[in-house]
């Protein structure tokens, strides 16, 4: 995770946002160049709240959904019950 004091970093991401932000479904449609940049920052903001979810660090144990051994739950949740997957 870049250091968002850091404006290179933040210029980085900002770049990369407006290359991938169709991928959260969010419209981006700005009237003005400010407007642009304010609607950015937000989108950037939400992008890296966003981001941070799946990084919550696990813990190895049983599942509580399938109770299966995992080597990494999160939230007392496996990797495919917390994405749904058929195992
Ligand atoms: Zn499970």
């Amino acid at each position: 995770m870049p250091k968002l004091s850091d404006p290179n970093s933040r210029r980085t991401a900002r770049k990369q946002l407006w290359r991938n932000h169709t991928f959260c479904g969010d419209s981006i449609v700005p009237d003005t160049i400010d407007e642009a940049n304010e609607l950015a920052e937000q989108h950037l903001e939400r992008s890296l709240r966003a981001a941070r979810q799946p990084i919550a660090v696990g813990a190895p144990g049983v599942c509580d959904e399938c109770g299966d051994d995992s080597p990494r739950l999160v939230r007392g949740r496996c990797a495919p019950c917390r994405d749904g997957r058929p195992r």
